[in-house]
């Protein structure tokens, strides 16, 4: 993978694809930590006299141009952190961009509307990734947590010399580094409630991996799997035979729930589910049982909350984990957009050894899965 600190930028044009998809209320950025970790690239080539171009996404505008997942409010916050003028331009595409980009000079920063308001862009299309590319010069891939094959990450690889950001260089450092030889015993917590896109993971788990800890919504699928009543509670149909399959093959490395709390604030253990039960946090005896665990660990990665954190009857079991981990001695790492939000909740940001940006890609690198977004910039 080519390094940004391979590339020359000086004067030239840079399209820099970044994580920028920030939670936005009444109009402004409620949480700006991604643009915080958007920042050493950014100022990186404003120090090597770069033109820049920021291009990123916000939210499922679901390819069509929607105010609600604008990136205006990005921009200002984005400007007010380097305390420098960002120029907006209200598409990513076209006669404006154009003009906006002929006309940049050095140290100059451009920021485009929401890539994803084009279909195009989900797609990878090329001809679109062309035109992405066609007002630059260089492309610096610095977006982690957008780890899916899309025109302004994937695509555009193809039409410009592209190298990796300063952020995807730590993010990818740090999980290799984790990967090459954990400190044992080596924990994994996963849970959440994207139980489609993260269970197929546990299939290939690091062999250093000494147990698993399920929670969150997740942790239905296993207990459906198990032939267990669980109520109310979500869970994942589809994958009720990958649970079983996974049950066999990580035995007690495999370590479930054994209790949860429910709609009405009650504990109730895993077997005792009556149809009209909810579960919505782990229970007493589990956050017990898994602060244990994780006290003993040398290496801990947690991705996906506990339970419905968001809601304050529900928080404790995340609350807890979150706690427990920041207090383990060993490496933490934590991946993951609401894992994050809970622990900024929890103001518990600086306990860990590295919060990654990106969930998905977190967990490919996990499993051994190759990124191509990554890998188009070899
Ligand atoms: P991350 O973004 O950290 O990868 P996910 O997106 O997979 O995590 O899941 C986070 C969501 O899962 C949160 O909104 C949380 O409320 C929800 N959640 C966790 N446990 C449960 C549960 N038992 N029932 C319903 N929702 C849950
Ligand atoms: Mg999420």
């Amino acid at each position: 993978m080519k390094s940004i600190k391979e590339a020359n930028v000086k004067g030239k044009k840079v399209f820099l694809r970044a994580d920028l998809d920030v939670p936005i209320k009444n109009g402004k950025v409620a949480d700006d930590s991604r643009l915080k970790a958007a920042l050493p690239t950014i100022q990186y080539l404003l120090k090597k006299n770069a033109k820049i171009i920021i291009c990123g996404h916000l939210g499922r505008p679901e390819g069509k141009p929607d105010k609600k997942s604008s990136l205006k409010p990005a921009a200002e916050r984005l400007s007010k952190l380097l305390n420098k003028k960002i120029k907006f331009v209200p598409d990513c595409i076209g006669l404006k961009v154009k003009k906006e980009a002929s006309a940049l000079k050095e140290k100059e920063i451009l920021l485009l509307e929401n890539v994803r308001f084009y279909p195009e862009e989900e797609k990878d299309s090329e001809t679109f990734a062309k035109k992405l590319a066609e007002n630059a010069d260089v492309f610096v891939h610095d977006a982690f947590a957008s780890h899916r094959n899309h025109s302004s990450t994937h695509a555009i690889a193809k039409y410009l010399p592209s190298y990796a950001g300063l952020l995807v260089e730590k993010e990818l450092g740090i999980l290799q580094k984790l990967l090459q030889k954990p400190k044992k015993p080596f924990i994994i917590i996963l849970g959440g409630a994207k139980t489609g896109t993260k269970i197929d993971i546990l299939s290939n788990l690091p062999k250093s991996t000494d147990k698993v800890l399920i929670g969150g919504a997740m942790a239905f699928t296993f207990l459906k799997a198990k032939g267990y009543e669980t109520g109310k509670s979500l869970y994942e149909p589809d994958k009720i035979k990958t649970a079983k399959m996974l049950i066999n093959k990580l035995k007690e490395k495999l370590i479930l729930p054994s209790d949860f709390i429910i709609q009405n604030g009650k504990n109730v253990n895993e077997n005792k589910f009556k149809p009209e039960m909810n579960g919505l946090d782990i229970g007493k005896e589990t956050v017990k049982e898994y602060s244990a665990i994780i006290k003993k660990a040398k290496t801990v990665f947690w991705n996906g909350p506990m339970g419905l954190f968001e809601g304050k009857k529900y928080s404790g079991g995340t609350k807890k984990t979150a706690l427990a981990i920041a207090k383990c001695k060993g490496t933490t790492i934590l991946a993951g957009g609401d894992t994050e939000h809970a622990i900024h909740m929890f103001k518990l940001s600086k306990k860990y050894t590295h919060v990654s940006t990106g969930g998905g890609a977190a967990l490919n690198i996990l499993a051994g899965k190759k990124i191509s977004a990554i890998e188009a910039l070899k």
